[in-house]
């Protein structure tokens, strides 16, 4: 019934566009509701059947719509250079090159395969653009799309205020019913914010409450398959493994389903691996995982496993040392720093030179320092600077009490109108107090670093 409202208020969206009785537009609602049951076949073939449906009752270009649903679509499956192809060919049709809303879409859609692609800065920067149009256009029917991206994006990176005020938006999203998600997929960055935000403990009450509802579940999976291997690990350390064998089951089932999306089987076989703890899955998932994000995860479990007990085992650093240097190549600063944290917890000092953190570039100031004094400037306890670097919350302090001396300032509120300061400085508005000027926290203020080290001399 959920579903029902909400194709309703996609119809009612596009049909403030199109004629009503556009024959694309009903396509479309059959290719979407066959995707959320599970079928991704036939929700590819109805979105490719809306495309060329030939419709002749709208003002509107809608097959160009049908397009870009069918790149979604791909984009989702991990079929990128289908999904980049058919944005290619829709975004240079003359017909539309000049329509804003057509480039809001495009961006976001464009965003969207980049962030499957493992390019988190990028994704975030074009996502950022997406949803300025969408926006402007008013097309709030596609803002979720926009909204989900910039949360994980910058979970991902570590910029814990940045993630939560999306995650809001999409909380938000849902209130107004501009649900063009899957309410998996929104629930499921809402469950990481919050593990982020609020630790493990509230984070797994949510995760049961999702994995208790088959239909959410099952939309989550189709959507983002790799939600399961990270599920299953929250609710093993959660002494819920009856819950992980369920998800890992819907995950089976969705994969025998769809022989076509080795994603889904390849998740479906890493939740599997974790649960057995058998090593020789988890390598076969890893081998079969099209999403560099999951390839990531599974390597970082073949050496979580392989460590156990063991300690400095040579294969598990190997394997610890290539997921860190996997997920800082994508720019997931969080998910690098948790098995740099892995690394020491099994008494071996990473090797590898690839970065945690953002290059300091204040002189004095380690990266690690610049990393802390970052996060609290933009208003982080210690506490919840420490959840997001995996240090403890002593370590946070002792960071911020030599950043203190080594900057002169005496507090925190100093340190933050000090960083402020500098972004204004830099003519960088929106990484002030890490608010731009459409009230969304800015996701980028590499710019700040580069200047700070001549006002720093200046002072
Ligand atoms: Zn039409």
């Amino acid at each position: 019934m959920i579903d029902r409202r909400r194709e309703q208020i996609i119809g009612d969206e596009t049909r403030a566009y199109m004629s009503s009785n556009c024959i694309t537009t009903g396509i479309l609602t059959q290719a979407r509701a066959s995707w959320r049951s599970g079928d991704l076949g036939a929700g590819i073939s109805y979105a490719k059947a809306a495309a060329l449906a030939n419709c002749d009752r709208c003002q509107e270009p809608c097959a160009l719509y049908a397009r870009l649903q069918q790149a979604l679509f791909f984009a989702l499956i991990r079929r990128i250079d289908e999904a980049r192809q058919i944005l290619d060919e829709v975004t240079a049709n003359p017909a539309i090159r000049d329509d804003p809303k057509f480039t809001a879409i495009t961006t976001l859609v464009e965003a969207k395969i980049t962030l499957v692609n493992g390019d988190l800065v990028d994704a975030a920067a074009q996502s950022e653009i997406g949803l300025q149009l969408a926006n402007e256009v008013g097309l709030t029917a596609w803002t979720p799309l926009g909204n989900l991206i910039l949360a994980t994006t910058a979970l991902r990176r570590g910029e814990l205020s940045t993630s939560i005020y999306y995650a809001n938006r999409l909380k938000e999203d849902a209130v107004f019913g501009r649900e063009m998600l899957s309410a998996g997929q929104s629930a499921w960055i809402v469950i990481q914010v919050t593990e982020a935000e609020k630790g493990r403990e509230h984070a797994a009450m949510l995760a049961r409450e999702l994995l208790e509802s088959e239909a959410t579940t099952r939309s989550l999976l189709t959507d983002e398959p790799s939600a399961i291997p990270w599920l299953v690990r929250l609710m093993i350390s959660h002494r819920r493994p009856d819950l992980a064998r369920y998800g890992v089951r819907l995950s089976e089932r969705l994969a025998a389903e769809n022989p076509d999306v080795p994603e889904i089987a390849a998740a479906a076989l890493h939740g599997a691996g974790l649960l057995e703890e058998d090593i020789d899955m988890l390598r076969r998932a890893a081998d079969m995982h099209t999403d560099p994000w999951g390839r990531a995860l599974a390597v970082e479990d073949i050496g979580m496993l392989l460590a156990e007990g063991r300690e400095g085992c040579p294969e598990a650093v190997e394997n610890l040392e290539l997921a860190m240097r996997s997920y800082a190549e994508m720019g997931s600063l969080r998910d690098s720093s948790r098995v740099r944290s892995g690394l020491r917890c099994i008494n071996a000092n990473p090797q590898s030179q690839a970065r945690f953190w953002p290059s300091s570039g204040i002189p004095g100031l380690t990266d690690t320092e610049y990393a802390v004094a970052k996060l609290v400037s933009n208003g982080l306890t210690n506490g919840q600077a420490a959840n997001q670097m995996f240090l403890s919350r002593h370590t946070v302090a002792f960071h911020l009490r030599k950043i203190f001396q080594k900057i002169g300032v005496k507090s925190r509120l100093e340190l933050a109108v000090m960083w402020n300061e500098l972004a204004a400085d830099a003519g960088n508005v929106r990484a002030r107090s890490g608010v731009g000027e459409s009230g969304a926290p800015s996701t980028r203020d590499d710019d700040l670093s580069k200047l700070i080290p001549r006002q720093l001399r200046a002072g």
